[in-house]
């Protein structure tokens, strides 16, 4: 197995105003955000890569060369001919953000499609990272593949983490959100929900009791995001608290989760320590929603 953290899931075009009738370009996703973080977290000697699928356009090639800019090995990614990439577009009305998809076409949707290609992909990963954003824009059986794709790599030492990142309006009902994330959740050695989400679509009525459902599940260990509040970090054997340092200046809260993932997982793959990678996590988001935007490059030079 080599040094290198999967993450598996979409990246799309982002369309941000810049004045009247003009906008600038750029790329974002979440699981995008949290390979971006991984790789200023982790340390030189391991590689970050992405998988994906993109088309042969020069749309697609922009944001391979922005994932290679990042130093994101973008290896993993599917080359799809009759396919582009996804697109949003934020708008402004009276300082409020609204957004406009054009992902239904996407690329990304097969990035599952060819099993070859998935296991081929994830087969020397040391750890793979999907959320339910990655899962919902799969093809209903795709997401099977996927979830072969996952057991294979466990059964030979990988491991995989998820963030269920609820979006009710990507998938085909909630009930099959709900279904496809506790599948998803035990095959995870962790679970990285954000307790709000948990208690908009599943009606947690705490943290523990979201981290309880994901341990049911099969999951190893949950740990339970919740903004300003404790993070919940719980196993079968064993349940701690971290309270996160407050934040005074809060900007733009965009990928808290995200990069906290990042910053957690990072730390976690070198030191096994959980202690210290909540304090990485924490630390990295309480920067990052200080700063606008979702990718914040908030780090010293080495
Ligand atoms: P998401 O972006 O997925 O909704 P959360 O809002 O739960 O994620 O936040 C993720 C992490 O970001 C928290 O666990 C915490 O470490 C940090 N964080 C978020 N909001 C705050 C805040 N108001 N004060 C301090 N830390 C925060």
């Amino acid at each position: 197995m080599s040094k290198t953290f999967l993450a598996a899931g979409e990246c799309m075009v982002e369309m941000a105003p810049t004045g009247q009738g003009t906008f600038s370009m750029g790329f974002a996703g979440d699981t995008l955000n949290t390979a971006w973080y991984a790789r200023k977290c982790l340390p030189s000697d391991w590689n970050v890569g992405y998988c994906t699928a993109v088309g042969r356009d020069q749309v697609s090639e922009q944001m391979l060369d922005f994932l290679t800019q990042s130093g994101i090995d973008v290896g993993p990614v599917r080359r799809l001919d009759d396919r582009t990439v996804g697109l949003y577009m934020i708008q402004l009305k009276n300082g409020e953000r609204s957004f406009a998809y054009w992902r239904s076409q996407a690329a990304a949707r097969q990035l599952a499609a060819d099993i070859d290609h998935l296991q081929t992909a994830v087969a020397d990963a040391a750890l793979i990272y999907f959320s339910g954003i990655t899962l919902a824009i799969l093809p209903e059986r795709d997401r099977d593949t996927f979830f072969s794709a996952l057991k294979a790599a466990r059964a030979r030492g990988a491991k995989t983490a998820f963030d269920p990142n609820l979006r009710p309006r990507l998938w085909e009902t909630e009930d099959t959100m709900r279904a496809c994330v506790t599948e998803a959740a035990g095959l995870c050695d962790f679970v990285m929900p954000s307790f709000e989400d948990e208690l908009a679509h599943f009606g947690d009525p705490t943290a523990d009791a979201s981290a309880g459902r994901y341990l049911a599940a099969g999951a190893d260990m949950v740990v339970v995001k919740n903004g300003p509040e404790e993070v919940i970090c719980a196993s079968r054997e064993n349940r701690e608290a971290f309270q996160p340092k407050p934040v005074a200046n809060i900007v733009d809260t965009t990928a808290a989760g995200d990069s906290f993932n990042a910053a957690f997982l990072a730390e976690y793959l070198v030191s096994g320590n959980i202690a210290t990678s909540v304090d990485a996590g924490a630390r990295l988001a309480g920067t990052v929603i200080q700063n606008r935007g979702a990718l914040v490059d908030c780090f010293e030079p080495a």
